[in-house]
């Protein structure tokens, strides 16, 4: 019988393979990830995984949602093996090489989603056919989602469907690089563009038209205030660094030139709140002022001045459960005990409001995610593979 040791050996060539097509697939959050899907969904459906597909509207992302019952056909239960199919974007002229040709050198392979998160779905499908040759106890998914760095745009489609079948799933790995580490939680994210249109003029008259950029600095004061009352509502015990919510506005772009008063002006900001109150805190807010305030004053003197709040994408916190059991499962699959929280966002909250227990573990460091030359080493694709080893012999026994 095939160790450990043995199945890790014949399954890390695999890996590698794998995760070398999947960074060809150029799949920026936004554009078609089909293709990539499709390579998935063939690997597992050979194996006899039952699959269903769900889609953005326009039809070009899908999100991909495949069973292993093993030998024995079984319904419902088991563990999620999840992972998002999108990356952030690359531009190749700051690359040492191609972003979307993986290089391997000095142990560590380097490409745009090698460590966010290509990787942990390389290792999913390289220990598919071992999950597929056992006599499971309980089913193995494999969930493959699109547009996560864009506000998790794609897990909420499918978690829908999930949520219709009303199959129980227990529990959910979400491999985000973690350098393999129990993560039982984190802040929610929530990322805003506020459009503000005004009446351009002279600036000489300043009273005949609206400003869109003063109103916008108005607007922002006001979004600087609410951030010092997120400071105020610190929950006790809180176990977030920094334990607050924070508030940030991160673009700000309007107006012409210095003499004329500009009619359009756009704000990026974002909240990461610790509690969805702190979130619907910071909304209520600052609808008001707009509402009460800022309006009225604008529409005086031009009706059809305008400001919109547009929602970027409303990412829900991950939440510590007191009993967790996807994080006592990982931290016994991985014999690291260490449980912890992380400062980025992931579908983790999507999951557990559905009332799975989720964990966040992954191969590869977040330090690498994002970066120019990203990359995961073959150590911590090998501990991950070590992980869904163990699972393996978790579901059959
Ligand atoms: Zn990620």
């Amino acid at each position: 019988m095939a160790t450990q040791k043995d199945i890790i050996d014949q399954a890390f060539p695999e890996t590698l393979k794998i995760l070398s097509d999947l960074i060809n697939f150029q799949t920026v959050s936004g554009s078609s990830n089909l293709k990539l899907i499709e390579y998935c969904e063939k690997k597992l459906s050979k194996l006899g995984a039952i699959s269903f597909k769900t889609f953005h509207d326009s039809k070009q992302q899908a999100n991909l949602f495949s069973t292993i019952n093993g030998k024995e056909k079984l319904n419902g239960g088991g563990i999620i093996l999840s992972g998002h199919t999108d990356v952030v974007p690359a531009s190749p002229k700051e690359w040492s090489s191609d972003p979307y040709v993986a290089r391997e050198k000095d142990n560590k392979i380097y490409a745009r989603g090698s460590c966010d998160m290509k990787g942990f779905i390389a290792c999913t499908l390289a220990m598919a056919p071992y999950f597929a040759e056992q006599k499971l106890k309980k089913p193995v998914h494999f969930s493959y989602t699109y547009d996560e760095e864009t506000s998790c745009l794609g897990a909420p489609v499918l978690i829908k469907e999930l949520k219709k079948r009303n199959i129980n799933y227990p529990i959910c790995i979400i491999g985000e690089p973690t350098n393999m580490k129990a993560i039982h939680s984190h802040k929610g994210y929530y990322e805003y563009i506020t459009y503000f249109t005004g009446l351009a003029g002279h600036a000489s008259a300043p009273d005949k038209g609206v400003s869109a950029v003063e109103y916008a600095i108005r607007y922002c004061n006001k979004l600087m205030e609410l951030r010092d009352e997120l400071k105020k509502r610190k929950p006790k015990n809180s176990i977030f660094s920094p334990p607050y919510s924070t508030l940030q506005i991160g673009k700000i772009n309007g107006g012409l030139f210095t003499n004329v008063i500009a009619d359009q002006c756009t704000l990026n900001w974002e909240v990461r709140p610790v509690t969805p109150a702190d979130g619907k805190f910071v909304t209520e807010n600052i609808e008001t002022y707009v509402k009460e305030t800022l309006l009225p004053e604008m529409k005086k003197i031009y009706p059809k001045a305008d400001i919109k709040k547009v929602v970027i994408g409303e990412t829900i916190g991950f939440e510590k459960e007191e009993k967790s059991d996807a994080v006592n499962l990982v931290c016994n699959l991985t014999g690291d005990n260490s449980r912890g929280t992380v400062a980025f966002g992931t579908e983790a909250g999507l999951f557990q409001e559905i009332g799975i227990s989720t964990v966040v573990c992954g191969p590869g460091s977040i330090e690498q995610a994002h970066t120019i030359d990203e990359y995961v080493t073959l150590d911590q694709l090998k501990l991950c593979l070590k992980m869904l080893v163990d699972l393996k012999e978790r579901l059959t026994s």
